[in-house]
């Protein structure tokens, strides 16, 4: 784009209504846009920062956007270290493209770095794990994917002091390469760069290198930069030294430190609930000593830790700052990101929870679009589409033909349905486990819900559907695929006029006139602009006039005045052609 960006600055969370305005759009527009990207907002709802990014940045307008509160935001910690604070080990997370190797990296650390390896490996899955290189101890978050670590963010926790950032060797900087600096530079995190696969014969580590100096600001120290990249190989263990050791370098001139004679305070990384364990929950120690007996709050649940495990399930008396643990206990499960506090009581324990309830009952009455959603439903959009389900039934004979039918619902290829779970009997706490870590729907067939799974599943937003006759079933599956159909986006045509006149150019507004060649223009028409057949600007017909008076509709033959609405500057020449069309957003059914 030649035009230069205009920076706009807006606050952390905006109306549709303001972010229009501020963009000096319509709002219809905006509203539309959200729409196409699987959003359906109303001018009063509130969208987060990242969102009005994504949204600028899909409409092509030649605006960058400025968060308000940035520094603020970003520094928050969850409490600022005092004069008593003592040196505490740094926090890091992996992130970076799909397929990078962001797992395999992570699998590697844990199966050579760490105590796990030695006492046989780790059976469940630990959403944070203390890897140990010359003595030195790093906590590493195993929740790779930036959804997670948005969400984090949005609970105002900069959580991570270093950032890996994977790049293959083979593939270059991607998209989620680019998300993954922007995040942690918005985290206030220090970045480590991992040039990864370079075992394989197509690497190219010094493209990669160019790619991150010339693009994103992010200079190799050999290049007499300030950003360490390190190559290396997940696969073979190739460099994982070096990249551990540039990792400490780069916490060590952070200086960390965390107070230890404070009542220890942290986040949650992972919560659920287990059979015969009741809540598993992991959390991340930022402050303060945590000891069995402890009354915690998180969010809005609370307990009493009832056994403390450190991440490869051993127990422990006491865990210090930045130690990943496991507690059971919580008689609710808290949310992911949620900040914990020990306090001295169960009174105050539930007085805390009761007054988190009443905020969030005021807070409920926005409804909020994170960043983290609209990603997560553009690429569910991008992708091909899949309708993940669980199904549960009373024997085996109807379970069997409650899945070939649903294997049978039409998409017209678009959908795919898959069953990532079955079985005879009721519908259990661990299917609805297993629903909620894949966003799956589970159909039960003349099965039952116990109330303490349905309570399960309604804490985590799982939809269980009971049906007793298989058509009905099957209908409510046809029904939610549609649900998920993306609109098709109709544009009709209306008309066309060839300018004659420009009469005024502004910012954002063109008067003009010309001779409708075809069809009629009215009022409220979107219009191509275009010249020698090729598409300049789309604008939108503001208001039309016939001999200098508002017109309704102008038809084929005659002439007209039109006052254009444009996004952005444009230069109308005579001899231009407007074509006028109509787009709507129109639901679809399945083939
Ligand atoms: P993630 O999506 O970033 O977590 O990527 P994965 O860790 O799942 O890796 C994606 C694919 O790349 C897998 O097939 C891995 O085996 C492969 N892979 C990861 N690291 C390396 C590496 O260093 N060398 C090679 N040759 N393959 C790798």
């Amino acid at each position: 784009m030649s035009q230069t960006e205009k920076v706009l600055v807006i606050a952390d969370s905006v109306t549709v209504g303001e972010l229009a305005q501020t963009l000096n759009l319509p709002v219809t527009r905006l509203i539309g846009e959200l729409f196409k990207n699987g959003v359906s907002a109303t001018i009063n709802q509130r969208i987060d920062f990242e969102t009005a990014e994504i949204i600028v940045e899909e409409l092509g307008l030649a605006v960058k956007l400025q968060r308000k509160v940035a520094e603020h935001h970003a520094t928050q910690r969850l409490h600022t270290p005092s004069d008593k604070a003592t040196p505490r080990s740094p926090i890091v997370a992996v992130m970076g493209h799909v397929d990078h190797g962001k797992t395999t990296l992570l699998d590697a650390i844990l199966h050579t770095k760490t105590v796990a390896s030695e006492a046989g490996g780790i059976t469940q899955h630990i959403s944070a794990y203390q890897a140990t290189k010359d003595d030195r101890v790093m906590t590493l978050l195993d929740t790779p994917g930036h959804e997670a670590f948005a969400a984090l963010r949005q609970h105002g926790a900069a959580l991570t002091d270093v950032v890996i950032i994977v790049v293959a060797a083979d593939d270059g900087v991607k998209p989620q390469t680019v998300e993954a600096i922007r995040f942690a530079r918005d985290a206030n995190a220090k970045i480590v760069v991992a040039i990864n696969k370079i075992d394989k014969d197509t690497a190219n580590p010094d493209m990669v290198k160019a790619q991150l100096a010339s693009e994103h600001s992010l200079n190799p120290e050999e290049w007499g930069g300030d950003t360490i990249m390190v190559p290396i190989s997940a696969k073979t263990g190739q460099g994982i030294d070096a990249l551990l050791d540039a990792v400490l370098l780069v916490a060590d001139m952070e200086e960390l430190r965390a107070d230890t004679e404070v009542p220890a305070e942290g986040l949650v990384i992972e919560a659920h609930m287990e059979r015969g364990r009741g809540s598993v929950v992991n959390l991340l120690i930022n402050q303060g000593k945590l000891k069995p007996g402890h009354f915690l709050v998180a969010g809005q649940a609370y307990g009493k830790v009832r056994t403390l495990l450190d991440f490869t399930g051993e127990p422990l008396k006491l865990a210090g700052p930045a130690t990943p643990v496991t507690v059971t206990g919580f008689k609710e499960l808290p949310q992911f990101g949620d900040i914990f506090t020990v306090v001295s009581n169960e009174k105050q324990a539930r007085a805390l929870v009761e007054k988190a309830k009443l905020d969030q009952a005021r807070n409920a009455a926005t409804t909020n679009v994170t960043g983290a959603d609209l990603l997560k439903l553009m690429t569910q959009k991008h992708d091909a589409q899949e309708f993940d389900v669980i199904v549960k039934a009373d024997v085996q004979g109807s379970l069997t033909s409650v899945m070939d039918s649903l294997r049978l619902v039409e998409t017209g290829g678009e959908i795919t349905l898959r069953i990532i779970g079955h079985g005879v009997g009721n519908v259990t706490e661990s299917d609805v486990r297993l629903a909620s870590s894949s966003q799956a729907i589970i159909y039960g067939f003349n099965v039952e819900l116990p109330p303490a799974v349905k309570r399960l599943a309604m804490r985590d937003k799982v939809a269980v559907r009971l049906y007793n006759v298989i058509y009905e079933l099957l209908d409510d599956a046809r029904h939610s695929m549609e649900a998920m159909l993306a609109p098709e986006v109709v544009e009709t045509e209306v008309g066309a006029l060839e300018v004659k006149g420009v009469f005024r150019t502004m910012r954002d507004t063109v008067i003009a006139g010309g001779e409708v060649i075809s069809g009629k223009v009215t009022a409220g028409l979107l219009a191509r602009v275009k010249r020698d057949g090729e598409q300049l600007a789309e604008v939108e017909v503001a208001s039309v006039q016939r001999q200098q008076q508002e017109a309704k509709e102008v038809f084929e033959g005659e002439l007209c005045g039109l006052n254009l609405k444009t996004h952005k500057k444009i230069q109308l020449e005579i001899g231009d052609t407007l074509e006028f069309f109509t787009r709507e957003l129109v639901k679809r059914a399945l083939g």
